[in-house]
């Protein structure tokens, strides 16, 4: 619905906004530097505390800040950044979900699934949508997350993966923990 250039720290982007057509209406966005289908491509969830506020209870802002900085030191790759935050339950639902964590000795899952979420409500069909509407064929994805590969296969794409560790800290050691043992993601832990 939208297009244009987008200067940054990492260097100039155009940044492309998608907009789904249903009731949500949600705005998804494409960042990309030059001959990005041939660079690194990370498909990043919203994450409110993390990639704005700087949080340490999860590893969000600093894939994306690797991610971009991959691409800048590149000079070419993508982002595709959904509005999914929380896992796709909301921002307020995610601040009760880390209450559950801090007083009731939950872990990530166990509190999504107390408020009455699955563990995980994204999914990545989007991303597919949207790098094929950018004219992907192949696609060199920044990930820990298996999820996402298996999203891409299914609509059609070649996917090598690069693993994206993000940053391991006394605050988000469980968090990671609890992603790497019960959500199959590829983390390294000490
Ligand atoms: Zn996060």
């Amino acid at each position: 619905v939208a297009v244009a250039k987008l200067k940054s720290e990492y260097g100039t982007f155009d940044i492309t906004i998608y907009q789904e057509i249903n009731k949500d209406c949600k705005e998804h966005v494409f960042i990309s530097m030059g001959d990005y289908r041939n660079g690194p491509v990370r498909i990043h969830s919203e994450c409110f505390t993390g990639d704005v506020l700087a949080s340490l209870t999860c590893d969000c802002g600093s894939q994306l800040h690797q991610a971009l900085s991959l691409i800048a030191n590149e000079r070419k790759g993508a982002i595709v950044y959904l509005r999914q935050e929380g896992r796709d339950i909301g921002l307020s639902e995610k601040i009760k979900a880390y209450y559950l964590q801090q007083n009731n000795g939950m872990d990530t899952i166990e509190a999504n699934l107390f408020l009455g979420h699955k563990p995980d409500n994204r999914n990545f069909h989007q991303a597919a949508w949207i790098l094929k509407d950018q004219g992907f064929k192949k696609v060199h994805l920044l990930t820990n997350n298996p999820v996402k590969m298996e999203y891409l296969k299914l609509h059609g794409l070649d996917v090598d993966v690069e693993n994206l560790q993000g940053r391991v800290n006394p605050d988000n050691y469980k968090y990671l923990y609890t992603k790497k043992i019960k959500m199959g993601h590829k983390i390294k832990l000490d």
